[in-house]
């Protein structure tokens, strides 16, 4: 139950184990392009363009960040922690100047401060990240892209933690580049980056002055590929992942069928039933306020008595949590994913397992009281 890797499903898992097909065949092609096609749909961007490259959600970033940004653009990073950080590393390696709108922990910038910050100079990139999972913040992406578009930024969110289990239209929200990873919601093991970038975003590529420095890393090299593969004609630039690709193309169809707003209502629920446990528990979370929550995960803070030796404890009760994340906080707080395939009972015996090791941890707790708030929740 960490925010990734998460629990993969087991029909996910076979395909990963079957054998590797040739990247040329007509099969596998064709489950390739039908993959694509998915991620359109899971986006909300029916005419946005697909890449799946081999790589982690870090590799995502910096494909999205690479095609976009040029030497001496300026960019504006909606930082809500660590991943934010990273974000704007990523587009001061690529030379641009980059200003970091930040809250206190556990906050969201004041849209003000966001625009402000925009409007200050020509702006590039406005890049936020959806659900951060070092705090587990829920950023108001919709909010926040409508005043990118405003002041013509490209809208760049990073979605590794909250693509395939949050809310989330890339077209009808106006964001240009959308980036996840296989390993969480998206219901894949680790290995696979993907981005889906908007007309607007291909525009900006093409119109750039000097060609993307990285080959692997440029648009120009892996359009060619992505469309070659949605013809069922494949062509060759670098060796895809063809087993992840096999996976991702039936979590993707899983995905699809349960129905993307299914999905997100299912994430709501669980995220739900978490949260009145930690109430029944007396415990608080890092996010200020439930509207910026995240539902893909919860980042708990320790109550006092209870140290990080906490997560080994919820291990031997049979439970896999994350410590912390953030630099500031690292000690102070353990973390939870819920995303992906995370159903009533996983959720009921995760509530049941924390309990009993904040009992063990010395924390008076009376057993049951937080698994009752959570099986209301779930009942409803
Ligand atoms: N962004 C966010 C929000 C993340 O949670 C992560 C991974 N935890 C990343 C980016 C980087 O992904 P990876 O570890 O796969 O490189």
């Amino acid at each position: 139950m960490i925010p990734g890797p998460v629990e993969f499903e087991p029909e996910v898992l076979a395909a990963l184990a079957g054998p590797s097909s040739s990247h040329m065949d007509p099969d596998f092609a064709r489950a390739f392009g039908r993959a694509l096609g998915r991620m359109r749909e899971l986006f909300g961007a029916p005419s946005g363009q697909p890449f799946v490259v081999a790589g982690t959600g870090t590799l995502a970033m910096e494909l999205a960040a690479a095609n976009l940004v040029e030497a001496g653009d300026r960019a504006v990073v909606v930082n809500t922690g660590f991943f934010g950080d990273r974000m704007g590393r990523i587009l001061e390696r690529l030379g641009a100047t980059v200003e970091h709108v930040r809250a206190e922990i556990g906050g969201v910038p004041d849209l003000a401060a966001i625009e402000r910050a925009v409007s200050r100079g020509p702006c590039k990139v406005l890049a936020v990240t959806h659900v951060d999972t070092s705090t587990s913040v829920l950023a108001p992406v919709e909010a926040i892209a409508k005043i990118g578009r405003f002041h013509g930024a490209l809208v760049l969110v990073d979605g590794v933690c909250a693509t395939g289990g949050e809310a989330f239209r890339q077209e009808p929200w106006g964001v240009d580049v959308c980036l996840t990873a296989s390993q969480k919601a998206i219901g894949v093991p680790p290995g696979l980056a993907l981005v889906v970038a908007s007309a607007a975003a291909m525009t900006a590529w093409r119109s750039r002055k000097k060609p993307v420095a990285s080959l692997y890393l440029d648009f120009g090299e892996w359009l060619p590929i992505m469309e070659s593969y949605e013809r069922g004609t494949p062509e060759y630039f670098a060796t895809p992942a063809v087993n992840l690709v096999a996976a991702l193309e039936v979590s993707l169809g899983r995905i699809c069928v349960e129905g993307i707003d299914a999905r997100a209502a299912r994430h709501e629920r669980v995220a739900n039933a978490f949260r009145a446990a930690w109430r029944a528990l007396g415990l608080s979370v890092v996010p200020k306020g439930d509207e910026i929550s995240a539902h893909t995960m919860s980042a708990v803070w320790y109550p006092e008595g209870v140290d990080a030796s906490f997560v080994a404890r919820a291990r031997e009760q049979g439970v896999v949590l994350a410590g912390g994340l953030h630099p500031e906080i690292k000690t102070k707080y353990f973390r939870i994913g819920h995303m992906g395939a995370v159903d009533a009972s996983d959720t009921v015996t995760t509530v049941a397992a924390i309990e009993r090791a904040m009992a063990l941890s010395g924390r008076r707790v009376e057993l049951g009281v937080a698994v009752g708030a959570a099986q209301s929740v779930l009942t409803r």
